[in-house]
């Protein structure tokens, strides 16, 4: 334990970009022995070897900054997935209109007749009814 501390000792160490690139090679092994598609299976060799690479990497920095990158743009994909979510939930109580001028998604509670909505962005107002 006290020698695998030192060989790992100024490494890069697993992360969560180098946990995610195994799980792609993992998938498209999977892919290949169900499909036959070797490349697939090359292509999940290269990717372990390059997570291997990122690991005892000792070019901490680079790796860090690539990490973060990985980590941001999941981030985003998950923060879209959850407004995509909350418009479908939210369809029950509430509506949603697009502001005529500046396209800005305003939710509007449901069932209250004719009403005049004003954009928060650009304060520009329009009637709908909910
Ligand atoms: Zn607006």
């Amino acid at each position: 334990m006290n020698q695998l501390r030192k060989f790992m000792y100024g490494r890069h160490g697993f992360d969560q970009f180098s946990q995610f690139i195994l799980w792609v090679a993992i998938i498209l092994t999977l892919i290949s022995s169900f499909t036959r598609l070797d490349f697939l299976n090359i292509l999940a060799y290269l990717l372990i070897i390059f997570a291997g690479y990122r690991v005892f990497s000792k070019n901490t920095k680079q790796r860090i900054r690539e990490n973060y990158k990985y980590v941001s743009v999941i981030n985003g994909i998950k923060g879209k997935f959850g407004k995509i979510k909350r418009t479908i939930s939210g369809t029950k109580t509430h509506k949603y209109y697009l502001c005529p001028k500046c396209k800005q998604t305003i939710r509007v509670p449901k069932g209250k007749g004719k009403i005049c909505i004003t954009c928060p962005k650009c304060k520009t107002e329009f009637t709908k009814r909910t």
